[in-house]
């Protein structure tokens, strides 16, 4: 065994069980045929797929058309969150240089262009689609990934003060590679933002298939340090980013030893696999609401229960939103919530953060909701 990709620890990892043996889902919401294991380092927490995605798994997952999921339309209302979070780590300082690491549709990188109007800022996408749409919203895009643009700014002689990646980090197969090739791009000075779902507490995350790290503070940490970066803070969001996590890195100035990590964030490893655990297993034993019953949501929560139990789905006498924009979803029909019948049984397939306050709205109007599968 390679120990553990993200600390080197070279003890046995917790090893989760599947949520389905043969599914798993992408955050796109297309579903692969391939099952999702996942393992959990027992030294720093990081979560990691047993075994690794093969290069095939991975040019599978990002082929041509691969996108962003029902969730892409929380891009816009995200970037200013973003925008303040890299300004309090830059504490002032106006880098000439930003890159922006997977820059989606270009939301985040039109509010830099505006908060930083003397500085370039740029960002690399290796998705054609996205690209394409970010360029339309007058934002410079190079379409490509994060090894190709270090090797042209090696060449070039480029490096940038301020560097951002929100939800991309997740998805490298590398951690320490992936956080080196960042090392390089950054100036002496500079910060590097990183934003990724939450490792320290379980979640819907685990569930897609193109998430291959699962980031605790501590397994940042080491693999900040592996990579030639200092983690100078790793905190918990909340809000409208609640279940991410924002971590500020900067070019080490020493060499890693006992002094210079004596501050390094702890994370409770065996908690955190037991809740991961815990976690994986409730999609995999969900059972169906007694019927009839209907779903209520169709964005990506609702992707992942059609992904990982299509029984459930297939039970379902509909899917239920309050306004639908198609008439069918996952092979269903797919109706206004007005137009069900009163005291209909419910099962909520919405993301964590709204559960309580979507769940709470519809008992008032009457109908018998149960959470989803993965807050039973
Ligand atoms: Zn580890």
């Amino acid at each position: 065994m390679d120990g553990c990709p993200a600390c080197g620890a070279r003890t046995l990892p917790a090893l989760h069980r599947s949520p389905h043996q043969c599914r798993s889902v992408l955050s796109s919401g297309r579903v692969i045929a391939r099952g999702l294991y996942r393992a959990t380092c027992l030294a720093c927490g990081y979560g990691y797929q047993v075994p690794q995605p093969t290069a095939e798994d991975t040019a599978a997952i990002y082929a041509d058309g691969y996108t962003l999921g029902a969730e892409a339309g929380v891009e816009a209302g995200r970037a200013r969150l973003v925008r303040d979070l890299l300004r309090d780590a830059l504490g002032g300082r106006r880098p000439g240089r930003i890159l922006e690491i997977g820059s989606g549709r270009g939301h985040l990188l039109a509010e830099l262009g505006a908060t930083y109007p003397d500085a370039r800022v740029e960002g690399i996408e290796p998705a054609t689609a996205l690209a394409r749409e970010a360029r339309e919203r007058g934002v410079i895009v190079c379409e490509g990934g994060l090894e190709a643009r270090a090797d042209r700014a090696r060449a070039a002689g480029e490096r940038f003060g301020a560097i951002v990646a929100v939800n991309v980090m997740e998805h490298m197969f590398d951690p320490v590679g992936s956080h080196a090739l960042v090392a390089a791009l950054l100036e002496p000075n500079g910060v590097f933002l990183s934003i990724t779902p939450d490792g320290e507490r379980a979640g819907i995350e685990l569930l897609f298939a193109d998430h291959v790290s699962s980031f605790t503070a501590a397994s940042l940490s080491h693999v900040a340090g592996r990579a030639g970066l200092s983690l100078v803070s790793s905190v918990a969001l909340d809000g409208d980013l609640s279940e991410f996590r924002a971590s500020c890195m900067r070019l080490r100035t020493c060499t890693p030893n006992a002094a210079c990590s004596a501050d390094r964030p702890t994370t409770d490893a065996a908690a955190v696999a037991r809740d991961r655990a815990a976690f994986l297993g409730r999609i995999g034993d969900a059972v169906a609401l007694e019927r009839p019953f209907f779903v209520f949501g169709a964005g990506e929560a609702a992707d992942l229960l059609a992904g990982y139990a299509p029984d459930i789905v297939a039970a379902a006498e509909a899917f239920v939103v309050d306004a639908p924009t198609r008439s069918a979803v996952h092979g269903r029909p797919l109706v206004a919530l007005e137009t069900i019948p009163p005291r209909s049984r419910l099962l909520l397939c919405v993301h964590a953060r709204s559960v309580d306050s979507v769940a709470r709205r519809l008992s008032e109007s009457g109908h018998l909701v149960a959470p989803p599968p993965w807050r039973a």
